[in-house]
């Protein structure tokens, strides 16, 4: 467990080491819903790659609930999983439409219940699409903030609730991003660079790489 005074350090540090920015690229909250279960076992990058023509042939909730599974599978093919998530998205869609009158629900609860969205996959469109406070844990933001010392736990829930305890809330969005950047460029997951780490002084990892 990380003391709120320890964890404003270490956010404060990052915040100097890292330029962050919400990685899927995206206009409006249709894009960011599809993104966002695109992302799923791939690379934003990866996803970024085939949005584009995506939003393109299928520009809103409406068109892509009406869409050809094979033709979205086509398209998303080179994201992984590309069956289910070409079933999951035209689905989604659907269910915006049909049950939320095609607007995206502004709750966890809700936003779970669409197909193909999980509790991190929520918490980024709660975040990036709405504005509302939230830590989307992703494989870096759990390998790097147990590390640290946040959470004894990797389970992402376990993660989750520890950060949002240590962390005051005007910094959940940013924390988990600054996380990211810190886990892709430095605290890797096989050879930490700990000898060039901002917040070293601070991590509680065992094995630290120096
Ligand atoms: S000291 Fe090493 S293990 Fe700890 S946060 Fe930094 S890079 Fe990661």
């Amino acid at each position: 467990m990380i003391d709120k005074a320890t964890s404003k350090k270490i956010i404060n540090r990052l915040k100097k080491q890292y330029q962050v920015s919400a990685p899927l690229h995206f206009n409006n909250l249709y894009q960011l819903c599809i993104a966002v279960v695109l992302s799923a076992q791939t690379t934003d990058n990866q996803v970024n790659r085939v949005t584009p023509l995506l939003f393109k042939k299928y520009p809103d909730f409406y068109t892509l609930a009406q869409a050809h599974i094979d033709d979205v599978e086509e398209i998303i093919k080179s994201t992984g999983f590309y069956h289910n998530k070409a079933k999951h998205i035209v689905a989604l869609a659907g269910t915006i439409v049909h049950t939320f009158n095609g607007v995206v629900p502004e709750t966890r609860e809700e936003l779970m219940s669409l197909p193909g969205v999980g509790r991190k996959s929520a918490n980024v469109i709660l975040a990036f699409g709405f504005g509302i406070p939230a830590i989307p844990v992703d494989t870096h933001v759990s390998r790097v903030a147990s590390r640290i010392g946040y959470a004894n736990s990797r389970k992402p829930i376990a993660i989750e609730m520890a950060m949002m305890e240590s962390i005051r809330k005007s910094d959940w969005i940013i924390a988990h991003l600054l996380f990211i950047y810190h886990g892709r460029t430095i605290c890797h997951a096989r050879k930490p660079a700990c000898s060039r780490c901002p917040i070293i002084s601070y991590c509680h990892f065992e094995n630290k790489n120096l």
